[in-house]
């Protein structure tokens, strides 16, 4: 497996385990196959399952604002999730079920295109990458190692962000725009001429329609 258009065809037609049956298909990645920035979420939604493009419902929507305010447009970087099949109902996929397809999909992923820094999206995200025991809300902002040795930062899923109001949602908005421009900063420390952002935010909805 050499790029990510075979490693598409392949995940497309993935039925490893009960996930898929209560999906419309997998949802894969979006972005620049040679970004050196990858932000991993949690799983699709529904709009995500319709649509087939990770984080292009209200979370994305709230992400891809974030990004711009650190000078970052989605398809100058890579957005996938841990998870590729929508849980039914929307619930959080279990540990288990996490480890069970990044370890099919998302490993293959970041050893093609070998990140300089990843995003870990929320508590899925960081709980494959670092352990069951891990925290969101202990360790966001701060940098770690992956089992496949990619530097990581964990911040909070936008979906999260959503939920909260008042004070408390106004501190996790800081929190998150810290640790993007933590991130876009690491990558420039390796790859100090990456071009990061359009005159525009990326319209994703012009560019993906629904499937069934
Ligand atoms: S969740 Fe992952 S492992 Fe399970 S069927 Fe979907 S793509 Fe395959």
């Amino acid at each position: 497996m050499n790029d990510l258009n075979s490693l598409a065809h392949d995940l497309d037609n993935c039925a490893s385990c009960p996930l898929r049956k209560d999906c419309i298909a997998p949802v894969g990645w979006f972005g620049d196959s040679h970004s050196p920035l990858v932000i991993v979420g949690e799983g699709p939604g529904g709009v995500e399952d319709e649509y087939g493009c990770p984080l292009i419902g209200p979370s994305g929507q709230l992400l891809d604002k974030a990004l711009w305010s650190v000078k970052i447009t989605r398809e100058h970087i890579l957005t996938t999730n841990v998870i590729k099949c929508r849980p039914k109902g929307n619930r959080t996929p279990t540990p288990e079920e996490a480890k069970i397809c990044a370890d099919k999909w998302l490993t293959q992923e970041l050893a093609i295109i070998q990140p300089k820094a990843i995003i870990a999206l929320g508590g899925v995200a960081l709980k494959y990458f670092r352990g069951p025991q891990a925290r969101i809300t202990q360790e966001r902002g701060k940098w770690f190692r992956t089992p496949q040795g990619y530097d990581a930062i964990a911040t909070f899923h936008p979906s999260y962000l959503l939920r909260l109001t008042g004070k408390a949602q106004i501190a996790a908005k800081w929190d998150v725009f810290h640790d993007l421009q933590a991130a876009r900063a690491k990558v420039l420390e390796t790859v100090p001429d990456y071009h990061f952002c359009s005159d525009q935010p990326y319209p994703l909805f012009r560019h993906f329609t629904k499937r069934n």
